[in-house]
Parts: C-alpha cells; structure tokens; sequence
C-alpha cells in the first residue's frame, strides 16, 4: 500500500506548528512519546464490547489485561472505589451518567455556561439542555466567584435530580463538601466534573470530590495529560446510596447502572489502544515528576495572572487557584474573538470565551481563556510566564497592526525553538 503523503505531510504540518507556536489553551497538553505509541498501536484493531472478563468478543485476553491495570491505576490516582475508562470522550462520561440517573425531562442544576460551565452540563444546543431541563448558578457579578448560598437557593427551589459541580472556564477552587450539603438537602445526585483540573486534584493540590460526590467524571487530555478521552470515578457512594429502581423494580448498584449507560448504553467497543494510553498516563500520573509537574503548573499559572493584572488586565475572580485563567478584555477594546485572532498570527493560541454577565455573542465574546498546563509540559517557568504576557500584551495592543504581529511572531519561535513538545 502507498503511503498516504498528503496526511502525512499535514501531521507533519501540525507537529511544526506545535513545536514553534506559545499553547495557551487551557484544555490543551502534550502527552509523552509512550502515551502516543499506545495510541497509534496495534490496539486499534481490536474489538472489546463489555468489561474485562465479560467480553461479547474472543480473543479479549490481552485487552482485558490493559483495560483492567487503567482501571487499577485510575482508582490509586484518584482514591477511587470504581472506575470506567471507556467513555471515549468527556462528553461521553457526563452522557453516560446522565444516561444512569435520569429520564428525560428530569431537571438538572449545571455552572451557565457564559459563566464558566460545559456544553454539557445543560447547555440548550446540547444533547444535556435538550433532553433535560435545566437550570443553572452562576457566579457574582461584583466578584466573579460562586456563592455557595445562592446555589442552595437555587437547588431548594428548583428541587433539581442531578446537580453538577465543575467548570471550563473557572479559575477558583470548588468546595465539594458544600456542594454535598446542598445536594442532600434536596435528595439531588451530586456529580463532580473535573475535566480540567483533574491532574492537579489527583496529586492533592486542589480539593477533592471522590470524599464528597457521588459521581466523577473527567477528560483524560487537559491537566491528567492523557489520551483524549473520558473516564467516570465513584468514591464511597459507589454502593448507591440512592435507592434507583428500575422499571422492572429491581434494585442495582449505582456502578452497574453506569457501566451499563457506558456500554450498551451509549457506546459500543470501547477504543483499547486509547486504554492502553490512559493506562500508560496514569502509570505517569502516580510519579513524583507528575506532583513536581502540577505544581509547577500552578506556579505558573500564579505568575502569569499577577504578570496580567500588573498590566490591567481583568481576570476574573481576580486571579487563580489551578491552570488557567478567563480575561474580562472590555477595558482593552477588544473583542475575544479579534484577540484570539491576532494572537493566531503571533503562533499564540489561546481561545475566545465569554466572560460573566457578557454582552456580546459566543461567537464574539469579551473574553480569552488562558490556560498554562500545555506550556509547562514543554518545560516553561515563572520568569517565561511574564515574557508570554509581554507578547500576549504586544499582540492585545497592536491587534490589528501586521507588521508588529509578525515580530510577536518572530519572538515567539526563537522562544519556542529548543523546546520539545514533552520534557
Ligand atoms: N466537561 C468539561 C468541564 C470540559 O471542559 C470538557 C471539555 O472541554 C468536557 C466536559 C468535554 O470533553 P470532550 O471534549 O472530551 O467531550
């Protein structure tokens, strides 16, 4: 067979623009050359419908092995008492849960998304907002942070089934516990999802929701620097403390409600070469050079907000607990979608998104989304931090002069030049 060049040169295109560009978005990370090799390997010829041992297909031997060490290392990570590595997505984790714990209709409490949220955690152009009902919290105008006494307020009178805790664009810590109060106050599912700071719970660094909710989901590509794909954790709840019936009137654990919403429910053979990578991440993720990676994350991601504010910028909430940070850009005259623009042709890349109470559409926005975790894997420190707000700042302020885009440009590859994608 003949090499397909024309897609081999467009990866090779994609690398390069990779190795020489600055990687701000925030749900973005370079995964390490093992983690690439399981995902490109022989894996991907396999078909595995079920859960190790209980397979719909022969020759799953070798397959159940990888699928169960994922399973094994995810629940060490995470203090886990059960794990599903199958979702092939994070949209495909919260779908599946939903898939469990609710009929259509059902009413669920998510974070708005113009406010921070997830397509997924009710959003009316998704699946989530079409088929639920939902409702949603916020957070304050005057501070940007949630307010825990208006969620209760909200949950009280809503009575919602199913009440999700996590963000996309939220920069501060969640307090899970108090999210357990308010969920059990109105017999509510309460459901963490850490897509995002998942690498930076995992090694203790921000709070954790296994004590505290009965269900976790999270991507396994943004800060756990993984494969693409999802994953759903319980913690202690994972007896179902809920009392779910089924329609036949029998009652499951909550564990098999899940793997059944996963597997028949939504997706059919699960991708084990990805497995295998999410295997191989979180074997990476138990290290002590994982810690040292986190914290170095959140290191930078404190010195790249203050280096902000020292230049005006309004970052919501004030500043950031974990990897990334939203920036309020109304005061820079600038909308967020000609800023991401402009920093595109400086080889920043960093996404548009709205910011609280925005008045401007979600293809517009008045917001950019930092994020630090991908600059980081590249090896990056708090003193690059400040030098990429200079350039950040030289491409806000001359947006839409070429010539001064295209020497952001120039200083960005020098800077980038000698750094692998994965130190
Ligand atoms: N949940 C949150 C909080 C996210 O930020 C994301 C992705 O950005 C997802 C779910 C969905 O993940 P995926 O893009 O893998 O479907």
């Amino acid at each position: 067979m003949q090499r397909d060049e024309q897609i081999f040169e467009l990866i090779e295109a994609e690398h390069e623009r990779q190795l020489h560009g600055i990687e701000l978005i925030a749900s973005e990370n370079f995964v390490s050359e093992q983690v690439m090799e399981a995902a490109g390997s022989v894996l991907t010829n396999k078909y595995a419908e079920g859960y190790p041992g209980k397979r719909y297909y022969g020759g799953c031997e070798v397959v159940d092995e990888v699928e169960q060490i994922a399973i094994d290392r995810a629940k060490t990570l995470f203090g886990a008492e059960y794990v599903n590595v199958q979702p092939h997505s994070g949209s495909q984790a919260n779908t599946a849960v939903y898939h469990a714990c609710l009929k259509p209709g059902d009413k669920i409490l998510g974070f708005d998304l113009s406010h921070g949220g997830h397509l997924t955690h009710g959003s009316p152009v998704n699946f989530s907002g079409r088929l639920y009902n939902p409702v949603f919290y916020g957070v304050e105008k005057e501070t940007g942070v949630l307010n825990y006494d208006k969620i209760q307020e909200i949950a009280t009178k809503e009575q919602p089934k199913l009440i999700i805790a996590g963000a996309s664009a939220y920069s501060r810590d969640i307090d899970f516990e108090r999210f357990r109060t308010i969920a059990d106050s109105v017999r509510a599912i309460l459901l963490a999802d850490i897509s995002h700071p998942a690498g930076l719970i995992a090694k203790g660094i921000l709070n954790d929701p296994l004590p505290h909710c009965h269900i976790v989901t999270t991507t396994t590509h943004k800060t756990l620097r993984g494969p693409r794909g999802g994953m759903i954790m319980m913690g202690k709840d994972f007896d179902n403390p809920f009392g779910i019936t089924l329609k036949n009137g029998s009652l499951r654990k909550m564990s098999s409600l899940l793997d059944s919403a996963v597997f028949p429910g939504n997706q059919g053979g699960p991708l084990e070469h990805i497995i295998a990578a999410k295997a191989i991440a979180f074997g990476e993720a138990l290290t002590d050079e994982f810690l040292h990676y986190q914290l170095q994350i959140k290191k930078n991601a404190d010195a790249m907000a203050k280096a902000l504010v020292a230049k005006d910028y309004h970052i919501i909430s004030g500043g950031t607990d974990n990897h990334m940070m939203l920036i309020d850009l109304r005061n820079k005259n600038i909308s967020g979608k000609d800023a991401e623009q402009a920093l595109v042709k400086a080889d920043i890349t960093a996404n548009k998104n709205m910011v609280p109470f925005d008045d401007k559409s979600p293809f517009v926005t008045s917001g950019i989304r930092l994020g630090v975790a991908a600059v980081t894997t590249r090896g990056l420190k708090e003193d690059d931090m400040k030098v990429i707000v200079d350039l950040v700042d030289e491409v806000i302020e001359n947006y839409e002069d070429e010539a001064t885009l295209e020497a952001v440009k120039a200083k960005v590859n020098a800077m980038m030049k000698d750094k692998p994608l994965f130190v």
